[in-house]
């Protein structure tokens, strides 16, 4: 498969090795081979659109690794996830913001009964990403989650070494921010290719999951903070 966003006519798939003297082999880069700085898994969502769209125009001169998933559940929102995926990418190579590498992977949960966590499945592929011989170099992703401290994000990083082989640095840029301010700072345009409702109705964002509330509250406080500093002008 090939993706034609960003600067994928880079991302070259032959690497070489070096034979090292004890006889073991290490990647090392072609010539040509232009290294990545970090790896940012995008949904699709809010907050991995925030991130992935302030490091592009914070890191002009540096190249991301871009990962989307498509995530196959009963939750049936892979199909709307792809399609913000498509829009977002487009919307960024548009402003010139192409200095990233998209590598897209897919897994179906199939049909085991209950619920699995999405966070263990992207701390699996960010391993297996980082693991290669491309992209031997890179030892940092940034993640678009607000709670570093909790058990799922401990679960996430022991994957991601685990399966990579390495001691990868975890960036959380958005830790200290509130999601009313992400937003905020988002572009608008951007923001509205965004899909970041859990349980799709009819084809529509569907009002009530606890992903639609959320993002509803917080127009609602960018509304009142508008409001405030309005009031506070006079
Ligand atoms: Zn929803």
């Amino acid at each position: 498969m090939t993706y034609s966003y960003g600067s994928n006519h880079l991302l070259l798939t032959k690497h070489t090795y070096i034979k090292l003297e004890n006889g073991t082999k290490k990647p090392w880069p072609r010539e040509e081979e232009i290294n990545a700085d970090t790896l940012i898994q995008l949904s699709g969502g809010i907050d991995s659109t925030y991130v992935l769209w302030k490091w592009l125009k914070e890191n002009s001169d540096k190249f991301a690794i871009v990962n989307h998933i498509v995530l196959k559940s009963y939750e049936c929102r892979n199909e709307k996830e792809l399609k913000s995926i498509d829009d977002i990418l487009k919307w960024l190579d548009n402003k010139g913001l192409n200095n990233y590498f998209y590598i897209q992977s897919e897994f179906d949960y199939g049909n085991i009964p209950g619920t699995s966590t999405d966070v263990e499945v992207c701390g699996y592929f960010a391993g297996l990403i980082l693991k290669t011989a491309r992209f031997y170099n890179v030892t940092t992703t940034h993640l678009p989650i607000y709670k570093k401290d909790s058990e799922r994000e401990e679960r996430r990083r022991f994957l991601t070494n685990f399966i990579s082989k390495k001691e990868i640095e975890f960036i959380y840029p958005i830790s200290h921010m509130k999601k009313w301010q992400v937003i905020s700072e988002l572009p608008e345009e951007l923001f509205k290719l965004t899909w970041y409702c859990r349980t799709p109705l009819n084809n529509e964002k569907c009002q009530r999951c606890f992903s639609c509330v959320d993002v509803e509250n917080s127009l609602k406080q960018i509304q009142d903070e508008k409001l405030k500093r309005f009031l506070e002008g006079f």
